[in-house]
């Protein structure tokens, strides 16, 4: 009898709550600080722009967090979604080793920023948000809010890293099919917008400006428009452990334990999404896999960044959280992940790297490429540039079974589709894409990072 190729949960199997890691994480999270007065922050500053429901998600403890009715039924256009064996990827690689892939790229925005824009748009709207606000580099996050706004009535701003902007059209176009108003940042909408430009007129913009302008915008429209993160925050990650959730089930269908996991990193959302729920079992059930966090060389926060209190915008409007930074001016190199440009990482997650919980990995984008064309001739799917971070360390770890000669069993997740992502093929396939190794200076992140009194 052959192998199984896909492991399919029904509509009843949908994980009914989040987990969320707190709850279990050996490692007390840090306060998170007001930018101007440097002290922990009070309810009444994350209220200028996040609804009470979401800031309490945020500071909870609670272990799992009902997930609402209208959430469960906007997930159920797409979730569960499928576990999928890559049996020709292991052939063509000759590995002993079992590789399976938890596949999010089937939500209608292509990746797995719809499990958050579907909550956060649907906590918005019980508080009485109007609109929302928000930031996009690569244009998954703006996708995935831009729809899941238009499904709870809400209008939406979206700020898109310039570069991405112009590199990426379609998802512009798709933004605002589904009903947003996309603009290339910077812009001259915002006060902090219009500063950038003075400076460099062609900055290419970044996560963190994008992040400013659309923190601005909500700050400053008396309570009407409320902001949303794609990444980083507590309650971002908890929406996203749907997908471990998931994938416990599913390897269990499958009657295998993962080895090592592994997920690409930005902020660090998908990543958490799919590792916590495996954490929960190292830390409570006795199991042992490897959690591994891929990121890119050319923004390589986790692998060479600082583990401190550093601002989470460039503005240094948003609030200051202890984590793995690069620096909060940290403009990157032009790659084309361009979800994996963040200069920071997940405080929950970064506190988890750094206590030894949790591994890191940086690899270049040309290997990476490489790795998502193999993927492409074997199994089909396109990959997103960021999720073949991921697949890079699937096939490393496949090769290295095999060298070895042991069975092992992987598990990654593909957190989204390539399909919006052709001319960065393109490039690849022409060999005209370029390695970055970002050089870090950590005495220099040091200078830049605000003086606070709190014990780092
Ligand atoms: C946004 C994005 C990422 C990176 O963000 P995380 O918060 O680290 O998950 C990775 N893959 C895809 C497909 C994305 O859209």
């Amino acid at each position: 009898m052959s192998a199984q190729t896909r492991f399919i949960l029904q509509e009843a199997d949908l994980p009914k709550a989040w987990y969320n890691i707190l709850a279990d994480s050996p490692v007390a999270p840090a306060p998170v600080l007001n930018p101007i007065t440097k002290e922990p922050v009070t309810p009444d500053f994350l209220s200028a722009i996040f609804p009470m429901n979401l800031i309490m998600q945020e500071v909870s403890s609670e272990r799992y967090i009902d997930i609402p009715e209208p959430v469960l039924e906007a997930y159920k256009l797409y979730r569960p979604t499928p576990l999928i064996r890559a049996l020709r990827l292991e052939k063509a690689l000759g590995t002993p080793a079992h590789i399976y892939y938890k596949y999010e790229g089937v939500s209608p925005s292509g990746s797995h920023k719809s499990n958050s824009a579907f909550a956060q748009a649907f906590f918005n709207k019980e508080a009485g948000t109007h609109a929302m606000t928000t930031e996009t580099g690569a244009g998954q996050w703006g996708s995935a809010l831009s729809l899941a706004c238009q499904f709870f009535g809400l209008d939406l701003e979206v700020y898109m890293v310039r570069c991405s902007y112009e590199q990426k059209p379609y998802r512009r176009v798709l933004m605002e099919t589904y009903g947003a108003k996309v603009f290339a940042s910077p812009t001259d909408r915002t006060q902090y917008g219009r500063s950038v430009l003075k400076e460099q007129p062609d900055s290419p913009g970044s996560l963190g400006i994008a992040i400013s302008e659309a923190v601005e915008v909500a700050a400053t429209s008396n309570g009407k428009k409320k902001y949303g993160l794609g990444s980083v925050l507590n309650h971002v990650l908890l929406h996203q452990t749907v997908i471990g959730e998931e994938a416990l089930k599913q390897m269990d269908m499958a009657n295998e334990y993962p080895d090592v996991v592994i997920g690409c990193v930005g902020g660090g959302s998908n990543f958490s999404g799919i590792a916590f729920p495996f954490l929960r079992e190292n830390l409570k059930n006795g199991q042992r896999a490897r959690l591994v966090a891929v990121e890119p060389t050319a923004a390589p926060s986790i692998t060479r960044g600082v583990f401190g209190f550093d601002y989470g915008d460039s503005a240094q409007m948003a609030p200051i959280v202890k984590m793995y930074t690069l620096g909060h001016d940290f403009v990157p190199p032009a790659i084309h992940a361009g979800g994996l440009r963040y200069h920071g990482m997940a405080p929950a997650l970064s506190a988890l790297i750094d206590a030894g919980l949790i591994n890191a990995v940086a690899v270049p984008q040309i290997p990476t490429f490489k790795a998502a064309v193999q993927f492409a001739r074997t199994e089909g799917i396109l990959p997103a540039p960021e999720s073949a971070h991921a697949i890079r360390i699937a096939i490393d770890e496949a090769l290295d079974a095999k060298e070895k000669g042991e069975k092992r069993v992987i598990l990654f997740n593909l957190s989204g589709h390539g399909s919006f992502d052709l001319s960065a093929y393109e490039a690849y396939l022409n060999d005209s894409l370029e390695d970055y190794d970002y050089q870090v200076n950590p005495d220099e992140i040091v200078k830049h990072m605000p003086q606070v009194s709190i014990p780092a």
